[in-house]
């Protein structure tokens, strides 16, 4: 392991049992007393890293001396994240905070199979994840949500469309299905899948002018992009109250305009500028993005509680999001496949995860800039 997961910046949550069990261990290498082992409900880090792991934050002495299956659970299941469904479905994605993840060296969930079964399991007993609505008002249920879901999987895939194609194509069948006259489709239309593919194919040509004509990102637009940006890069870890007023304060002036923002050591300009994208460059994030659309892990449960038309903005702001991240990382004068796994480690942190999200504002912004007039200028500005 990199050791990446039980540094400063993951806690560990453990309950009852897991703590007893824990403490019963023969560990002489931890060299804090056992009534130390754990604050609150968490394990005790120190130094930056967890207790239990070797010198170099490398390996792990339960994992060694006992094996996987006695770890704490959130252990076990990093990079993975199970959520047990309300009506029985168990759902998995990979998390790409992870670096081996991001960088394709553990993608295959199908073989972790039993496992993912068995921890869903201990997850049930804690608790089952309710469905997300569609919108306020329009409650499909999850097989329909999953059905819906498909189709935009689809337009997302079709690589015979150029990428930003892709995603102003999935902005606009969000925004079709929110006017009244259309949102019974949600519910009623038969062939969803194929109807939505088929008002993509159609719109191709149009969509294309659209994009090519577009208009230069307004000031507010770029204040709400930049303010999007900072919520899918937040980490409140080993922050006192006072550094976050003065992070605020940061924040505040590069929304504005004023100011770079640091990320992982290198500098973003508020202009937001973009380097070209090499070839498959977007590999990563389009796994990343599959694996979030496949498992739902965008909405209801996993993303507390958001609806699907919400969860569906942060997704499409994500795509601009990620390729300006990646320009911060870029060495060269183009956008590599690492440089888009970097962005990722970056920005799925904090993605969905964080109470954020559930912000009425930053909920209004994410649903003004996928309208129609916002988004096209954000994917003019940030990926072309
Ligand atoms: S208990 Fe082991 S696997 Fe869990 S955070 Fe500590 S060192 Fe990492």
């Amino acid at each position: 392991m990199c050791g990446k997961c039980c540094g400063r910046d993951w806690p560990v949550p453990v309950d009852k049992d897991e703590r007893a069990r824990i403490a019963a261990m023969d560990l002489p290498d931890v060299k804090i007393p056992v009534k130390k082992w754990f604050k609150n409900s968490f394990i005790t880090k120190k130094n930056g890293k967890c207790i239990f792991s070797t010198c170099d934050g490398k390996r792990c002495l339960i994992h060694e001396k006992y094996g996987l299956d006695v770890k704490a659970l959130a252990c076990r299941l990093y990079p993975l994240d199970i959520h047990a469904w309300e009506d029985g479905s168990i759902s998995a994605s990979l998390r790409y905070d992870c670096p081996a993840v991001a960088n394709g060296m553990e993608n295959n969930i199908a073989s972790a199979i039993v496992k993912i079964d068995q921890m869903a399991d201990e997850i049930a007993h804690y608790r089952r994840d309710s469905a997300p609505f569609y919108s306020e008002t329009i409650r499909p249920g999850l097989d329909r949500l999953r059905e819906i879901t498909d189709a935009y999987i689809a337009i997302f895939n079709s690589s015979e469309i150029p990428l930003p194609l892709r995603f102003l194509g999935c902005s606009e069948l969000l925004t079709f299905h929110k006017q009244k006259e259309n949102a019974s489709d949600i519910l009623e239309a038969e062939d969803f899948a194929d109807d939505a593919k088929n008002l993509m194919d159609r719109s191709v040509e149009n969509l294309s002018y659209m994009l090519e004509n577009a208009q230069a990102a307004s000031y507010n637009a770029l204040v709400g992009f930049r303010y999007q940006l900072l919520s899918y890069l937040r980490n409140d870890n080993g922050l006192n109250l006072f550094s976050r007023f003065r992070r605020m304060k940061k924040h505040l002036d590069f929304m504005l305009g004023g100011t770079e923002l640091e990320i992982a050591g290198k500098k973003l300009s508020p202009l937001l500028q973009v380097l070209p994208t090499e070839e498959n460059a977007y590999e990563p994030y389009m796994r990343w993005l599959n694996g979030r659309l496949k498992s739902l892990h965008f909405c209801g449960g996993p993303a507390f509680g958001i609806t699907f038309e919400e969860g569906m903005q942060y997704l499409l702001l994500s795509y601009p999001a990620v390729t300006v991240i990646a320009s911060v990382f870029a060495e060269g004068e183009t956008i590599t496949r690492q440089d888009v796994a970097n962005a990722l480690i970056q920005l799925d942190y904090s993605f969905l995860r964080t109470k954020l999200y559930r912000n009425r504002n930053l909920k209004k912004g994410a649903a003004i800039l996928t309208n129609q007039e916002n988004y096209v200028t954000l994917l003019k500005h940030c990926t072309m």
